[in-house]
């Protein structure tokens, strides 16, 4: 007789998980992810101990319809993508759809949603329980995620300190309001708020209250296109740098992307303005035909493989050398009459 068997869905999702939840802050952003999909215009997220202890996301959007419930915690099921083609035109920031799957098979989860603006439902996940009852509900859905790796002791000893968990998910909410300034983002940690933006589509705003006043005021506005590329974003001017790259946030259709080429391409552009060691800040939403990027690249999407990336960093850099060049930097001198 063989050896092989097939594994138990519950020990599959807990494995898979090990890759999609590598800590709160992944919890948070598949959660933000899936609401932005959704279409929300509305979105607010509350934690409690750095979201080991609860993470709780609620949303206005389209809800989940009655019947797809117990789909949407399965692995590999999505209402995102149908076929072979549509994995290569990714127009949504999820696709895979596995993020409720792994989150539910290492933490407990209780989703509410509502799809009608009337009837809600609720459904609580447990390890192996499932219960599902109506209840009141508002348009859309409230995902309430708690003892977050209470079943996988290894994950939880990984976890670094709070105070370090707290400054990740601080990050990508930080970077969602960036790159959707139409949604009106409100982000608690234990009852205090973090981050409040309005939804009314500027950016300059969401930066302050990301940066503050003070370099809010000393950004300047990029937009150019290419014919496969449209490129807009604000980058503050170099009098204003950091000690590392991290203030450098680029957005490609939506989602916040890690690229070492277009990060050079905007070191490029600053060249000699830049003190040695030091790094700009700026937000750049790049808008692209979804067919020149693969996203499939790592489960948590932040990888993605470009064509044609020689001509979106000529493009970002000339646009970034333009704009500080409009500039003066020279100091104002008030002349008194
Ligand atoms: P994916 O986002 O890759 O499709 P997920 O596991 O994150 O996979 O979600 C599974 C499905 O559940 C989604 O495709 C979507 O149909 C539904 N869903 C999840 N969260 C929400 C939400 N906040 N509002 C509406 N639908 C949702
Ligand atoms: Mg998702």
């Amino acid at each position: 007789m063989g050896i092989i068997q097939e594994l138990d869905i519950q020990l599959a999702n807990k494995i898979a998980a090990g890759e999609v939840v590598e800590r709160p802050a992944s919890v948070v952003k598949e959660l933000v992810e899936n609401a932005i999909d959704a279409g929300s215009t509305q979105i607010t997220v509350k934690v409690t101990e750095a979201g080991l202890k609860y993470i709780i996301v609620t949303d206005n959007g389209t809800g989940i319809l009655e019947e797809d419930l117990p789909l949407a915690l399965s692995r590999h099921a999505t209402s995102k993508i149908k076929s072979n083609h549509d994995l290569f035109h990714i127009r949504t920031l999820g696709f895979r759809g596995e993020a409720l799957a792994s989150i539910a098979a290492v933490s407990k989860v209780t989703l509410k949603t509502c799809a009608d603006g009337q009837l809600g439902h609720l459904l609580k996940v447990d390890g192996h329980t499932m219960e599902k009852s109506l209840t009141r509900a508002k348009q859309g859905t409230e995902i309430i995620v708690s003892d977050l790796f209470y079943n996988t002791p290894a994950r939880l000893k990984y976890v670094k300190s709070l105070h370090t968990e707290l400054g990740k998910i601080t990050d990508i909410m930080n970077r969602f309001a960036m790159s959707h300034s139409h949604i009106r983002f409100t982000f608690y940690a234990d009852d205090k708020v973090m981050l409040q933006t309005t939804g009314n589509g500027r950016l300059s705003e969401v930066m302050s209250s990301i940066y503050g006043m003070k370099i809010a005021r000393d950004l300047v506005e990029i937009s150019g296109t290419t014919g496969d590329y449209m490129v807009t974003g604000l980058v503050a001017k170099p009098e204003h740098t950091r000690a590392n790259r991290h203030y450098i946030s680029i957005f490609i259709n939506g989602r916040y992307i890690r690229n070492f080429m277009l990060t050079k391409a905007i070191m490029t552009a600053y060249h000699t303005l830049l003190p040695i060691g030091r790094y700009p800040i700026g937000a750049i939403n790049i808008v692209m035909d979804p067919a020149l990027v693969d996203v499939n690249v790592h489960p948590t999407k932040q990888e993605v493989r470009l064509s044609k990336e020689a001509e979106l960093m000529s493009l970002i850099e000339q646009l970034i050398k333009q704009a500080l060049l409009g500039q003066s930097l020279i100091p104002k001198v008030e002349v008194k009459k």
